[in-house]
């Protein structure tokens, strides 16, 4: 199959502009399977999708050493189909899931990393936790129960502008909060240790701010059909 993207160039590009402590995730969703693979011909390994169906189709058919990331809104019920092969879950943003995916995690036999899904960005989404929120979550410590949940940092979305000033502000707002959480949860534990910020149009300004991790789609696979 001819790809209407040539996404070998793309993942090449985006690549040399990383420094090497930043880590790219693929963000695959929507695109078929012949994208996924060109990318990984390439030596991509980290890949990201939205939807637990479409990720279950693709990781039926692709090989078998891609670390899939979930990055969509994860709802409780949907938890145990992904449980069994995840790498990392993104978007935490509520108890209730983490505790989902402890429950799910542990009949897996396995660890589960995930994020903490910051809302700092002006627009209204009913999805990621306020810095408030989150502190709260974290002090009352529940979290500390979960033996097969590796809370590895947090993610955000910046606003979707043009606005430069306001895209860095939100940013180094979250890199803020992370050393915040760092210092006051995980100053032991080396493994809290990831900041996944930055998307097709802001990943450079992302870098700029301390990202460690940038979700990356349109730019290396093109526009999504929906
Ligand atoms: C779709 C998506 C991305 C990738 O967006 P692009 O603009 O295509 O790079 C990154 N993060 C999340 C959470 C997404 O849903």
């Amino acid at each position: 199959m001819m790809l209407d993207y040539d996404v070998k160039k793309n993942l090449q590009e985006v690549l040399a502009t990383l420094p090497e402590h930043v880590r790219l995730v693929a963000i695959s969703k929507y695109h078929p399977a012949e994208y996924l693979q060109a990318a990984y011909d390439e030596g991509q390994r980290i890949f990201g999708e939205s939807h637990v169906q479409e990720l279950q189709r693709k990781v039926e058919v692709m090989p078998k050493d891609i670390c899939w990331h979930f990055i969509g809104h994860l709802q409780t019920n949907k938890v145990k189909y992904i449980a069994p092969y995840i790498s990392m879950i993104e978007a935490v943003d509520s108890m209730k899931l983490m505790a989902e995916i402890q429950k799910q995690a542990a009949k897996n036999n396995r660890t589960i990393d995930v994020l903490l899904e910051l809302h700092i960005a002006q627009e209204a989404t009913k999805y990621g936790l306020t810095p408030d929120d989150c502190r709260k979550m974290l002090d009352e410590g529940l979290w500390r129960e979960m033996k097969n949940v590796r809370i590895r940092g947090l993610m955000m979305m910046a606003s979707n502008t043009d606005d430069e000033t306001q895209i860095r502000n939100e940013f180094m707002t979250a890199a803020n909060f992370f050393d915040e959480v760092k210092a006051r949860h995980f100053a032991d534990a080396p493994y809290f240790d990831q900041r996944s910020w930055g998307m097709s149009d802001d990943y450079p300004l992302a870098v700029e701010c301390r990202s460690t991790m940038v979700r990356v789609g349109t730019r290396i696979f093109g526009p999504r059909v929906y």
